[in-house]
Parts: C-alpha cells; sequence; structure tokens
C-alpha cells in the first residue's frame, strides 16, 4: 500500500504525483501465493466495481484490513467475501437481507433471493426471477455486515460455500453496477486450488 500525495493545476485534466510512501509493501502477501492470488482477486473486484476518484477514508481502511488479514495467512475466503460484502456496502450498492425487497415485510425465515430487485424476498413476494438460497449464504452477510473482518475470518460454511456466496455477490453487482465483472485472478486462483 502506497501513500501517494496527488496535485493538479488548474485548467490540467491530469493529476501530478508531488509524493509517494510505501505504508506497507506485505512481504508475507508477496511470499504465500494463496494469499498474493486473493489479494489480487479483491483489488481486482473493486477496480471494476469502484468508479469515481474521490478519496474515501472508509473504504482505504477496508482494503487495509482485508489485506492485513490476508498477511496473516489462511483462512483467506471469508476475508474475500466479507471484503466484497463491506466494499458494495461502501460503494451504495448493500445487498438486502433484513427486509422484502418487494413488500418491506419481515422475511422471515425465508432464504429466497432476488438479484434485481436487491436482495432477500417473502415467500409470499417469490417469483420467476428469484432463486432459494442456502440460509447459510444469509447468515454468513448478517454476520459479515455485524462484523470486523477479524471476527468474520474465523466463520466456516461448507465446502464450496465461499465460492457460491462469491458468485451470488458477482452476480448482484453485475446487474446493480450494470457491469460485467471480469476477475481475471479467478483462473489463477482456481488453477490454485485444483493443484492442491
Ligand atoms: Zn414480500
Amino acid at each position: 500500500m502506497v501513500d501517494i500525495s496527488l496535485s493538479r493545476r488548474e485548467g490540467r485534466e491530469l493529476d501530478t504525483a508531488t509524493e509517494a510512501t510505501v505504508i506497507n509493501h506485505y512481504e508475507s502477501i508477496r511470499s504465500d501465493p494463496e494469499a498474493f492470488v486473493h489479494s489480487c482477486l479483491f483489488i481486482e473486484w473493486l477496480l471494476n466495481s469502484i468508479t469515481g476518484s474521490e478519496p474515501s477514508h472508509p473504504m482505504y481502511h477496508l482494503i487495509r484490513s482485508v489485506l492485513d488479514n490476508f498477511a496473516e495467512g489462511a483462512p483467506f475466503w471469508p476475508v474475500l467475501c466479507s471484503g466484497i460484502e463491506k466494499a458494495l456496502r461502501l460503494s451504495g450498492f448493500s445487498m438486502e437481507i433484513d427486509r422484502c425487497t418487494r413488500c418491506g415485510g419481515d422475511p422471515g425465515g425465508s432464504s429466497i433471493w432476488d438479484a434485481s430487485s436487491g436482495g432477500i424476498v417473502c415467500e409470499n413476494c417469490r417469483s420467476g426471477n428469484s432463486e432459494k438460497i442456502p440460509q447459510g449464504l444469509i447468515v454468513f452477510l448478517r454476520k459479515s455486515r455485524n462484523g470486523r473482518l477479524d471476527e468474520v475470518r474465523n466463520l466456516k460454511l461448507w465446502r464450496g460455500g465461499y465460492r457460491q456466496c462469491f458468485e451470488l455477490m458477482r452476480r448482484f453487482a453485475e446487474i446493480h453496477l450494470e457491469t460485467r465483472i471480469k476477475l481475471k485472478s479467478l483462473s489463477v486462483l482456481e488453477a490454485l486450488e485444483n493443484d492442491r
């Protein structure tokens, strides 16, 4: 991570870097291929999903916190998924998990998901667009929203659960950001996981 000072002269469209200082070069991430590829995937997600150039302190702290957790070593997936959930929220694309996104009512124990309407729907509001998702994903998203990354990193899901969570958030983001999220590091991560 680098602290960079930019200045822009009046009438210019490009910033000039006036000072750059390394905050942390994360030696332990660089030397661990798994930590490295998870970090790349998180950063790549942000590059795909954040627009605008205004500085954001909460986003800075989130990125730093995700990388600090990756630097601690495995597990990586809970931190990655929670980091993405928090990043979506900071960018104003929060997934609704407490109220039915159609009628605003209490969704009860529903785990019916409707990405296009913004999240969970109650039994009465399910439609052709909605899908039943594992209850554990809703539980994870709730815990991620209310917990710090170092608390969330110890949460366990079933085998493949975090990957499901990741794809759920990806579909959600693609609909609401109206863009395809292309992630080159995902195939590198898959190759690494298949090699294990
Ligand atoms: Zn409803």
